[in-house]
């Protein structure tokens, strides 16, 4: 059977997987039979759930190089560990660090790349993803002419699903062989972000993100994001004025996002914006004008003024969660 290996980082945050891993190993799963491939170490209740998604064969480095280093030597584990499986894909996530992982396997592996993927699927033993373009008005697919074909997929594509017969996951160590000149730049210090409680924005299955029209105060996008467990997001306008940081910009030059459910907030809903969100499976859209384009992909609208429609929304949900 055709091996399809992810590629999952241990090196921050050992002992758990995170929700897109989970969707990964399921996407992999449909496709094939899927090869963890961990950078640092895999703790036994890593590899218990890693069996429980369907991995049989899991193969680890803890080389020093891997936590030292940027990018590159993830990339090289990768790519020599997808060699030794005779993999014919590798999944990563749709972060910056999972494109820039993808496009090193790429070059490494001679395979073809294809970035933003939403599903994944098969024809005739080749490999197919989906992508959502043109403000998520078409779905294309694309498939490598390559033997092997790296895809990097969006966070909540794939519904993260144990496997139906749980496999017995076993650990292979991998002995990296890296070229100083791909180790590239050295990290000397690492200084954790203060941890705000919400999910990370890339993750989370629902994001309030707000824009200018909040005029400097997020207060009610931050209440409505605590009351459902949501992520913060924001417009570049927002992160631009300084009102909040610009790890929290979503859209063309911020980050992509794919959750459940996208709540907008004085956005308008430029191009550029929705680059970054139109894929959400349901966008709720706030704002006082009707006319403002992100009416133009919402599943929902609400034309009013958010700082009256935010906090009766966040009373109302308060009050039913009161009753249930
Ligand atoms: P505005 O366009 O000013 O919209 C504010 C909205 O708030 C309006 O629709 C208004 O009706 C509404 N509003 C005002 N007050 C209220 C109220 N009280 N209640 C309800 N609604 C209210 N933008 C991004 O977001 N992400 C990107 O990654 C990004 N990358 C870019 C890259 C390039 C190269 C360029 C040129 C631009 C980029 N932009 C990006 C900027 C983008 O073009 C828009 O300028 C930006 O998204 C506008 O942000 P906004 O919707 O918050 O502000």
């Amino acid at each position: 059977m055709n091996a399809i290996v992810v590629f999952i980082d241990q090196l921050n945050a050992p002992g758990t997987l995170s929700g897109t891993t989970l969707q990964l190993l399921t996407a992999a799963r449909g496709a094939g039979e899927p090869v963890a491939v961990v950078a640092g170490p895999v703790e036994p209740l890593v590899l218990a759930e890693l069996g429980s998604y369907g991995v049989s064969r899991v193969l680890n480095s803890e080389q020093a190089e891997l936590g030292e280093y940027l990018i590159a030597p993830k990339a090289d584990l990768v790519a020599q560990a997808a060699a030794t499986v005779s993999a014919s894909a590798v999944l990563v996530e749709n972060s910056a660090a999972g494109k820039e992982i993808a496009a090193r396997v790429g070059v490494m592996l001679h395979a073809g790349v294809i970035t933003d993927a939403v599903a994944l699927t098969h024809d005739g033993g080749s490999l197919v993803a989906q992508k959502s373009v043109l403000a998520g008005s078409w779905t294309t697919e694309a498939r490598a002419t390559s033997a092997v074909t790296v895809v990097s997929v969006k966070a909540h594509s794939v519904e993260a699903t144990p496997a139906p017969v749980p496999s017995v996951a076993e650990v292979e160590g991998v002995e990296v062989a890296f070229a100083p000149a791909s180790l590239g730049a050295r990290v000397v210090s690492r200084t954790p972000r203060p941890a705000s409680g919400r999910p990370e924005l890339d993750d989370a299955r629902i994001v309030v993100a707000g824009g200018r029209g909040l005029d400097g105060d997020f207060t009610p996008v931050e209440e409505l994001a605590d009351v459902l467990g949501a992520a913060v997001g924001a417009s570049r306008a927002a992160t631009d004025a300084g009102w909040i940081s610009h790890t929290s910009q979503v859209g063309q030059t911020g980050k992509t996002v794919s959750p459940q459910l996208y709540i907008s907030v004085g956005i308008s809903g430029a191009i550029q914006q929705k680059a970054g969100m139109q894929t959400s499976q349901v966008i709720v859209a706030i704002n006082k004008d009707s006319e403002s384009p992100v009416f133009e992909i919402a599943d929902f609208g609400i034309v009013g003024d958010l700082f009256q429609v935010l906090p009766q929304a966040v009373a109302e949900i308060k009050r039913r969660r009161a009753e249930s």
